[in-house]
């Protein structure tokens, strides 16, 4: 049986507030945080662009940086150096092809160096307002968990929740899955016992 839209019922019941924990000021700021959020905590990338962004908030100001020196910035973001180097691509694309602003649509986003499917459809939906839902490590585990979307890789995982989950609830339901996922149904040890989609998951029936 679909559970899919009481699921989805219940995580709007949780966290009717659910919104990015990533600082931003604009869509540049918005794709530099989440280019550094690999692999790396949105607390941890709040605290380093708090202080980057001072400067250097814009493409144009980002390129006077030297690679070494991004990486100074950034460096307790872990992968620095690859994360310098896509922010610094990304940055120089955006001046040359779409004239200093972040493009609005999935398809030019996807072209920016550095910048892949779930970064692309993050700043697509938070920065634009577009229907997207961005399948990171929590979105991934959850879904799966509760069978909303079974996949081994976050392409078909989102292929799923896109079939599941009406366009309109796309956004908002990447946000419910994540708080969820950091709150309750965490990686090592889910609370079950205090978890109120435990009816409809799953991983707990079995
Ligand atoms: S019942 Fe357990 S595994 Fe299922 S969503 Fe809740 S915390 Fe996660």
């Amino acid at each position: 049986m679909d559970n899919t839209k009481e699921i989805l019922n219940e995580l709007s019941a949780l966290y009717p507030d659910a919104q990015p924990a990533l600082h931003f000021k604009s869509p540049y700021e918005l794709l530099v945080a989440v280019i550094l959020s690999a692999q790396c905590t949105d607390e941890r990338v709040n605290k380093v662009t708090a202080v980057l962004f001072e400067k250097y908030n814009t493409p144009e100001k980002m390129i006077t940086l030297s690679q070494e020196e991004l990486e100074k910035y950034i460096f307790s973001c872990g992968f620095y150096h690859n994360k310098a180097a896509h922010i610094l691509s990304a940055s120089h694309d955006i001046l040359e092809k779409f004239e200093g602003r972040v493009p609005p649509t999935l398809a030019e986003l996807k072209t920016l160096a550095g910048v892949g499917q779930k970064t692309a459809n993050v700043v697509y939906a938070v920065a634009f307002g577009g229907d997207a839902i961005a399948v990171d490590t929590h979105v991934f585990r959850v879904s799966n968990r509760l069978g909303i979307s079974e996949g081994n890789t976050p392409a078909k995982v989102e292929e799923g929740l896109c079939k599941a989950i009406p366009k309109e609830l796309w956004s908002k339901a990447h946000h419910y899955l994540i708080y969820h996922g950091r709150r309750v149904c965490h990686s090592q040890k889910p609370d079950c016992g205090n978890c109120t989609l435990s009816a409809w998951c799953k991983f707990y029936k079995k």
